[in-house]
């Protein structure tokens, strides 16, 4: 498996650095931005990061 690291940045607040994905090739999860406390929801799949507010 193939390790990637990308930063992703909230997509309501400036937090550029919402989240650090380490490694996935296709994976959903959802998190809160510590700064905003909106719930987002990330959907990862080919390297490509989609990031919206639940
Ligand atoms: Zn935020």
């Amino acid at each position: 498996m193939r390790v990637i690291a990308k930063k992703v940045r909230c997509p309501v607040c400036s937090n550029k650095r919402l989240f650090d994905l380490v490694s996935a090739t296709q994976a959903e999860l959802i998190i809160k931005c510590p700064k905003c406390r909106n719930l987002i929801y990330l959907y990862f799949q080919n390297n490509q990061i989609k990031a919206k507010a639940v």
